[in-house]
């Protein structure tokens, strides 16, 4: 098993906070890198994604995938689309494997992906976000965890420091 570092804890009073925090995020990704979001339903994990395709000058607008398991949104300066999968009615690995993603040229995040995505790579990113239980607050708990190589480093520490900074 693969151990994590924890690179973020934040706490997100809104909507446009968690959209700008996605603008943010977009800003340290590349192609090959694979971003897990667990939250439960309205947590913000496809807010999240939108102001990452903002970041990323995604052609057209990120929605909730519901009714596809996977979309594949162009960028406009860059050949390394994001890909957007809702991974909640995938059972197993194996069929993540059919939706044929080319992930060392795409960026790839994954709604409900924590469990079994992280078989398709050395490293990735695991971002929680959770709601208040009593339902009294918008606010959202945000943890980011880093996996591998990549995200489990001093650096990565470092640049989510300086990412996160200010905003929550
Ligand atoms: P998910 O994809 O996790 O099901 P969505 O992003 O589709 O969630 O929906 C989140 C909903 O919660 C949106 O209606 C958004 O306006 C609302 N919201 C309220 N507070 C926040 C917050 N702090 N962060 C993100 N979304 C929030
Ligand atoms: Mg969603």
């Amino acid at each position: 098993m693969t151990q994590g570092a924890l690179l973020a804890n934040l706490s997100i009073p809104n909507e446009d906070v968690m959209h700008e925090f996605g603008i943010r995020l977009a800003a340290v990704l590349a192609p090959g890198d694979l971003v897990l979001l667990t939250g439960p339903l309205g947590a913000g994990k496809t807010t999240l994604t939108r102001g990452v395709g903002e970041g990323l000058d995604v052609i057209g607008t990120v929605a909730s995938p519901t009714f596809v398991i996977a979309r594949t949104h162009k960028r406009k300066n860059s050949d390394a689309p994001l890909v957007h999968v809702d991974a909640y009615r995938l059972g197993s690995p194996a069929e993540f494997d059919d939706l044929d993603i080319n992930f060392e040229k795409s960026i790839v995040l994954v709604e409900w992906g924590r469990g079994f995505a992280n078989q398709l790579t050395d490293s990735w990113l695991d971002i929680e976000i959770e709601r208040d239980h009593t339902g009294a607050s918008e606010v959202r708990n945000v943890t980011i965890n880093g996996f591998g190589e990549r995200f489990n480093t001093d650096t990565a520490r470092d640049t989510f420091a300086t990412l996160t900074g200010g905003l929550a």
